[in-house]
């Protein structure tokens, strides 16, 4: 089996300069994440709050924590000191919220809207309309604290290239009509381990590879 280094340089080899590689470590113990730390590596994805909350508290304070997974609105407050980048946020609620706790930080917080491109019944996120219904609110345009700066999603988990292909090329024209008019939008989130040269070519600008990098995950 090749070490957590090898994996994180091969994949760095084959990622262009502007595309931004989260190394993503849910499930997995702090030395995986340092092995990658001394390699070089400083941009971690956690899926659940709790579990990047522990991690960062143990582990070097200039890792840049990226939330990937569904966000309950109630989480929000435990990692809203240090979180970089929450990817996974699908209502104006949860937007509120992270507005607020961001206040008590006083910080800005940035966030992607998940937008919903898989056929799949079970991925979370927003249509097109309900992303620019919440772009353009009123209680969106209040917000101070946050700083919506682009769109994330997940294609359908399939062998189908040409499907995961058509998904992501949505998704990236959706991010470039938006971006005509908002302007701090600049991050399309986009390929996991198993799509990732896929979403690069559709125009990502940010991948999210865990097992590709940590080896398989064991859920028990
Ligand atoms: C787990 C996860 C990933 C990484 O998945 P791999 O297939 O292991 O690369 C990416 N994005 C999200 C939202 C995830 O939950």
């Amino acid at each position: 089996m090749s070490s957590i280094k090898e994996n994180l340089e091969n994949i760095t080899k084959t990622i262009p300069e502007n595309v931004t590689l989260v190394a993503v470590s849910k499930t997995k113990p702090n030395e995986d994440i340092l092995e990658a730390y001394k390699a070089g590596h400083r941009v971690f994805g956690e899926n659940k709050v709790q579990e990047m909350v522990e991690k960062h508290e143990a582990l070097p304070k200039d890792i840049s924590w990226h939330l990937i997974g569904h966000l309950q609105k109630n989480k929000v407050k435990y990692m809203a000191s240090f979180v970089d980048l929450i990817h996974g946020v699908d209502s104006l609620k949860t937007l509120v919220e992270i507005d607020k706790q961001a206040k008590k930080h006083d910080r800005i917080i940035n966030c992607l809207l998940q937008v919903k491109i898989a056929k799949e019944e079970t991925k979370f996120g927003l249509t097109i309309n309900e992303v620019k219904e919440i772009l353009e609110s009123e209680t969106f345009r209040n917000l101070s604290n946050i700083s919506i700066k682009g769109l994330m999603g997940m294609a359908t988990f399939t062998e189908d290239t040409s499907v995961i292909k058509e998904e992501f090329s949505v998704l990236k024209s959706y991010f470039d009509s938006l971006k005509e008019e908002n302007e701090n939008f600049e991050i399309l989130s986009m390929g996991m381990s198993g799509d990732y040269q896929i979403a690069m070519e559709a125009g990502s600008s940010m991948v999210r590879v865990g097992s590709a990098i940590f080896g398989k995950r064991n859920y028990n």
